[in-house]
């Protein structure tokens, strides 16, 4: 019991890490639905698309020019219901265990079925969003209007971070969250934000961070052909997703990112940890995202 009390308080203090945990769980099969954004995005730079032609690329070309995304921030209750039921899927105990909030943990006692467990996180999930309804509308709006006075700026930097690459396509929504880790999608661009418990700043540097991500991840791809999930000989499988996430935090430690978002990011997963000194050197040499790859990939 202490010690879960524990693990939560570490990460009460720093939720705009936890989306950064296992985000490859969720992505691509996760929050699908009818979305082909991805594909859509691409097809602007590519002749090798078939499916779209002509007049209707360039259409696309225009629209993928730079322009900066509207993030929008939701809230909903089945959002954070579905949340839950995506995260057990792709999960396992002990990071569940993270996830849920310390009152649901009952739900992991073995005589709950699946079926059960959802019932009463659903149940729990409702409630929240009733009763603290005017807590959780409160912080959306402060962390909106954070945001706003953020994003100028921010895509300026981006902008320069990623050498003017335009934004992927994609819905870039951000939904309240009441549970303790915040994953999101990288296909389709959504990102769950904490709904309680926060200061603006978190949920801001929350958002920037994600926002990082999606950049970075179409970057490779479009520039370099590599997706989240590829693999590399000899290298950790999850290769492609620690080096963005320690990009994210040579970007967070980066003076002219932390003049805006007023953050101070510290690694906190061991293999970034290890990794931070070497890119952190790497970018500050020379400031290019291209001369940083070039050393991994
Ligand atoms: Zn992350």
């Amino acid at each position: 019991m202490g010690k879960d009390y524990q693990i939560g308080a570490f990460f009460a203090t720093l939720p705009h890490l936890f989306c950064c945990l296992f985000p490859f769980l969720l992505q691509l099969h996760a929050y699908r639905e009818d979305s082909h954004s991805g594909l859509v995005h691409h097809l602007g730079k590519v002749a090798t698309g078939q499916l779209v032609r002509g007049f209707k690329s360039l259409i696309l070309r225009k629209n993928s020019m730079k322009k900066n995304p509207k993030v929008r921030l939701l809230i909903s209750a089945s959002q954070d219901i579905k949340n839950y039921i995506l995260f057990r899927k792709y999960s396992w105990t002990k990071l569940l265990d993270m996830f849920l909030p310390t009152k649901l943990h009952y739900i992991l006692n073995k005589d709950y079925s699946k079926k059960e467990a959802e019932n009463e996180v659903s149940k729990y999930v409702k409630e929240r969003f009733k009763t603290e309804k005017r807590k959780i509308t409160q912080d959306t709006e402060s962390i909106k209007k954070g945001w706003e006075l953020a994003e100028n700026k921010y895509f300026d930097l981006v902008n320069i971070i990623f050498k003017n690459h335009p934004w992927p396509k994609g819905k870039y929504i951000g939904y309240a969250s009441v549970f303790n880790m915040y994953p999101r999608n990288v296909q389709d661009k959504i990102f769950y934000f904490p709904g309680l418990h926060t200061s603006s700043r978190l949920g801001v540097q929350t958002i920037s961070h994600e926002m990082l991500h999606f950049m970075f991840f179409d970057y490779l791809k479009t520039k370099y052909g590599i997706s989240e999930d590829d693999e590399f000989e000899g290298k950790n499988p999850k290769y492609v997703w620690n080096i963005s996430e320690t990009f994210n935090l040579v970007i967070e430690a980066w003076k002219p990112y932390q003049k805006i978002l007023k953050t101070k990011s510290e690694p906190y997963d061991p293999v970034h940890k290890r990794m931070f000194p070497r890119m952190k050197k790497l970018w500050d040499e020379k400031n290019d995202i291209d001369y940083l790859l070039s050393h991994y990939f």
